[in-house]
């Protein structure tokens, strides 16, 4: 009987494992087919001063758009992207693309700035730092208003091999973000090293404010801690009023999340009410 619960155990396994193999390749095809057919596009999400509710810049979110219409969320397929190698090529795109967004904002007249998102294979890739130079040079932006987010775990391999990377980065006038701060292995000895700007508040610790004291107390500490090392704070994932009153009462002035606004395409940005910094 052991047996063949065991054979029956292999072979759920199996058909899982099958599935996911296949899922995949089916995935990197559909990328490929993408990447051609331009299927990819940007969504933005405003990031907001809660002192005063002025906008004060956007984070560029990628989004698949599937020829039947479908809206593939990025954490589906940019894992694959990532494994595959077809995260350089895409990742470029989403870097010409959101430059020339900021571009325009500023040809507006609004003072914003836009963070864009890099995977551990981009951040590894020691032409990261021209690429983006010339798309700065490309599209005339300027790259004070850029900001480039990576999570932790891309900073604990090499870490040698990460600062020199980050001071690249740095020297092209951009500044650095970690994003979903506290997720990972935050040694604070490392972040002390390491040149970032900011750092941005997971949204695990957020999303049960004010119900659950423990999480309040993760993140008045770690917008304590910002502000001890002079780094700006950001907040993701805000839904309610007593998050961002309980954020507002701890310092932590920058915030993001759906209590503001969804991310959207440029195009539905001007129904947007907010004053825009200028
Ligand atoms: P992230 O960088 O931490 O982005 C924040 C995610 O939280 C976004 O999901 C955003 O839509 C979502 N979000 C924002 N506010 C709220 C809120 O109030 N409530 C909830 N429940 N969610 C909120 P999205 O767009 O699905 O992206 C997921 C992740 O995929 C991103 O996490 C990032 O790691 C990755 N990603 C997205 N776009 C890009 C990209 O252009 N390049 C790279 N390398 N990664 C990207
Ligand atoms: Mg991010
Ligand atoms: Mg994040
Ligand atoms: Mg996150």
């Amino acid at each position: 009987e052991a047996k063949a619960r065991g054979k029956n155990t292999y072979r759920f396994f199996s058909r899982e494992l099958n599935e996911a193999a296949t899922d995949r390749l089916l995935i990197e095809n559909q990328l490929r087919e993408a990447i051609r057919e331009q299927q990819f596009l940007m969504y933005y999400q405003p990031k907001i001063d809660i002192q005063d509710d002025t906008l004060v810049g956007y984070e560029a979110l990628i989004r698949w758009l599937r020829p039947d219409n479908t809206l593939v969320p990025p954490a589906r397929f940019i894992p694959v992207a990532e494994s595959t190698g077809l995260i350089v090529k895409i990742g470029e795109w989403i870097i010409l693309e959101s430059c020339r967004f900021l571009a325009r904002q500023h040809s507006r007249g609004y003072a914003v700035s836009l963070s864009i998102n890099l995977s551990a294979r981009q951040f590894n890739d020691n032409r990261l730092p021209t690429m983006i130079e010339q798309i700065i040079q490309r599209t005339g932006v300027d790259p004070s208003y850029l900001v480039f987010e990576i999570t932790e775990s891309m900073l604990m391999g090499d870490t040698d091999a990460a600062i020199k990377q980050l001071n690249q980065l740095k020297r092209l006038g951009v500044s650095l973000s970690i994003d979903d701060f506290g997720t990972g292995y935050s040694s604070l000895n490392y972040l002390k090293r390491f040149p970032v700007d900011e750092l941005k508040i997971d949204r695990s610790f957020v999303k049960d404010i004010p119900e659950d004291r423990n999480d309040m107390d993760i993140v008045s500490a770690i917008i304590a801690m910002a502000q001890k090392m002079q780094l700006r704070v950001v907040a993701e994932g805000v839904e309610s009023e007593a998050q961002v009153d309980f954020l507002k009462q701890n310092a932590c002035y920058v915030v993001q999340g759906y209590y503001y606004s969804m991310p959207l395409a440029e195009q539905e940005l001007s129904h947007l009410t907010f004053t825009i910094k200028t």
